[in-house]
């Protein structure tokens, strides 16, 4: 049986590598953060039925003896770094933390991982937001990067640092360059799922409006339970690499609020309002990616559609609000 070790496994992409990984036979550990609370945050898991199926470990992305201690009681096959502080806007209001979890952590991961097990396989889960002020009008692995916010340069460092320890200490370390990728299980204060709680509030009478900022950005949104297919599959290749995976089709926020208002049969000019204060300090304002390395070489290929997405998070969003009033 094989041994996985996920951080971040509370998140949207944590939660359904966990299920893959749980669907072919692997032991999954996930590292969990404490909090005052006493209880896991593991909404996401029993929305996928594996909250039991999950090792669930103490300790933090920002610890590294934690990290240490975890790594040589497992001694995993493989480790995916998911854990991030994942939200860019936030990271304007909190950039330090953002650098620390998201940037530093990712080297305490590998840290860890070449001292207690180097042998193992490693995932970084590296992001899009990297391109930031775009440098060619379709974003490859060897598009240079121009990152525009805290986020996206701790990613930076994190992603170069994940290409050195593969250069310098001959790590399996790899890194997927994943665009936008949602799910019913993403969190509320990003774009979809906002705009998908929000149709379904309007839809059952418990709001009228919805507030946005720029809705003339543009994304490329793929479903995550495709997309950690992908990580799964760059971890099994002889070879360490770095790959792009994104659906190759960009639309705007309007277009994908259009969708989702249609789904419920409402208009969507009739309960949008833009609200200056949800604009950004810098805006990436366009990501278009050309995952056609991970389809020649991994075989991956997305499989949902974002119109099937957004429909199957307005119904996930119309049943949790439904239950809960
Ligand atoms: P989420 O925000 O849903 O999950 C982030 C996870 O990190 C949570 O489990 C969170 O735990 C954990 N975490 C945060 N800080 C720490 C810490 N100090 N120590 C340990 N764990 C911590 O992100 P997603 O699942 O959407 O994304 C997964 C990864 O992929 C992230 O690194 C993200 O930046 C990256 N990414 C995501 C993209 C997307 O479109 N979704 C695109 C490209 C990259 P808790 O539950 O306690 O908050
Ligand atoms: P990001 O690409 O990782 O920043 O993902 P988000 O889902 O947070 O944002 C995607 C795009 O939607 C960005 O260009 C935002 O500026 C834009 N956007 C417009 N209105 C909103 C809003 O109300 N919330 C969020 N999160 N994004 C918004």
């Amino acid at each position: 049986m094989k041994k996985a070790f996920v951080t971040g496994v509370t998140g949207q992409d944590g939660a359904y590598l966990s299920k893959l990984l749980l669907e072919k036979n692997y032991e999954v550990y996930g590292l969990v953060r404490r909090s005052s609370t006493a209880d896991v945050n593991d909404t996401r898991l029993r929305w996928l039925n594996i909250a039991g199926d999950i090792k669930l470990i103490d300790g933090n992305l920002t610890d590294l003896s934690s990290l240490i201690r975890i790594l040589r009681e497992i001694k995993p096959d493989e480790i995916y770094n998911l854990a991030a502080q994942s939200f860019v806007k936030s990271s304007w209001h909190q950039p330090l933390l953002t650098g620390t979890v998201t940037g530093l952590g990712c080297v305490n991961v590998l840290e860890a991982m070449r001292l207690e097990c180097p042998q193992a396989r490693f995932y970084q889960a590296s992001s899009s937001e990297m391109y930031g002020l775009i440098q060619e009008p379709i974003q490859s692995e060897t598009t240079p990067f121009y990152p525009r916010s805290p986020y996206a340069a701790a990613k930076l460092y994190a992603h170069w640092m994940t290409i050195n320890y593969r250069e310098s200490f001959h790590l399996h370390a790899s890194s997927g360059i994943l665009f936008n990728h949602e799910s019913p299980l993403r969190g509320i204060e990003f774009v979809t799922r906002k705009v998908t709680d929000g149709v379904a509030r309007i839809k059952l009478g418990l709001a009228k409006e919805l507030r946005l900022g720029n809705i003339d950005a543009k994304r490329d949104w793929g479903h995550s339970r495709d997309y950690v297919r992908a990580m799964w599959l760059m971890l099994q290749q002889d070879q360490p690499d770095d790959f792009v995976v994104a659906t190759g089709r960009s639309v705007t926020v309007r277009d994908m609020c259009e969708i989702a208002f249609k789904h419920v049969g409402l208009e969507l000019k009739n309960h949008l309002v833009i609200d200056p204060e949800l604009f950004r300090p810098a805006e990436v304002d366009i990501l278009l990616g050309d995952a056609s390395k991970a389809k020649r070489l991994l075989g991956w290929e997305p499989v949902v559609t974002l119109e099937e997405m957004i429909s199957e998070m307005v119904e996930a969003d119309l049943k949790r609000l439904s239950s809960s009033h």
